[in-house]
């Protein structure tokens, strides 16, 4: 195992493979795919058996992690991705699950793409600052987020196009894709991280966090329940669009490829069929008929 300094308490050490999805989301994906295997979406081409994951953690952060991890599988993930349910109590491990998603998408974007926001001012300084506020909150160095409120939205399936440039993929997208992203905008810069059926939003001062009120995580506890979520400014035209994408980069799947996704669904077309990769193609093709084929 190799050895450095821990990305999060800095303490040198023997460091952890660790993922920045957490692994029980990957693997839920590849448990109820069509053809049992995950394909990212940077890479269509090749399948992935698992998810972005590098050497980040000391065993100790590995652990930190873990705990809250398998309270959300535990109490939110699960429940709502397999039962359907969309209530869930939750307690204080929910913002620190939150914030270690976020400052996990933080320093993962930031290590891939380092000139992500090449031409904004004062950005880099902001982004270090998010990172140790984060750092500081995950290891109980301080007990409040201050200006990085968390906010956390479950999503369901659309089942009407009652909202306009809605792409024909977007359920797929809701509810099968997961995604890191650093987004940059005049309101604020916000740390994206979707995972099936849910987003979570790290803001790092935002000017329309006071209307966001409905998706902000409670430090200590709360509830999580259907309601009215505000989203910011532009956030759903950037959803839409990243939906778009993928769409497109499944089309530039080359034809050996297609080939092996076919014979995979040949082989046990049961398995597909009770998939929830065709569950969620079923409410894109429900409402969008037959362009859910081609997007
Ligand atoms: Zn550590």
């Amino acid at each position: 195992m190799p050895t450095g300094s821990c990305k999060l308490c800095c303490v040198e050490g023997e460091l952890q493979l660790s993922h920045f999805i957490p692994k029980f989301v990957g693997k839920w994906i590849k448990d109820t795919s069509a053809t049992g295997f995950i394909r990212l979406n940077q890479s269509v081409n090749k399948r992935a058996q698992d998810t972005a994951k590098d050497y980040w953690l000391c065993r100790g952060c590995e652990q930190l992690f873990s705990g809250w991890e398998r309270e959300f599988a535990k109490k939110i993930f699960y429940p709502v991705v397999n039962e359907g349910k969309s209530e869930a109590i939750y307690g204080d491990w929910l913002a620190k699950f939150c914030a270690s998603l976020s400052w996990r998408t933080l320093t993962y974007i930031r290590n891939v793409s380092p000139d992500g926001h090449k031409g904004c001012e004062g950005v880099d300084e902001a982004l270090d600052q998010a990172e140790s506020a984060l750092a500081d909150y995950l290891l109980g160095r301080s007990n409040n987020l201050g200006k990085y409120e968390q906010h956390f939205y479950p999503l369901e399936a659309f089942s009407k196009t009652n909202v306009r440039n809605l792409p024909a993929n977007i359920n797929r997208y809701i509810l099968r894709n997961m995604h890191m992203d650093i987004l940059y905008g005049e309101k604020g810069v916000m740390v994206y991280t979707k995972l099936p059926y849910f987003i979570v939003l790290g803001l790092t001062g935002h000017s329309e966090s006071t209307r966001m009120r409905s998706s902000r995580v409670a430090l200590g506890g709360g509830k999580v329940s259907p309601r009215e979520y505000w989203w910011p400014t532009g956030f759903a035209e950037y959803m839409f669009r990243k939906a778009r994408e993928i769409s497109g980069s499944y089309k530039s799947i080359n034809p050996k490829q297609r080939k092996v996704i076919d014979s995979a669904l040949k082989t046990n077309p049961e398995r597909a069929a009770n998939s929830k990769t065709i569950e969620a193609f079923n409410h894109d093709h429900k409402i969008f008929g037959d362009r859910a084929f081609f997007e």
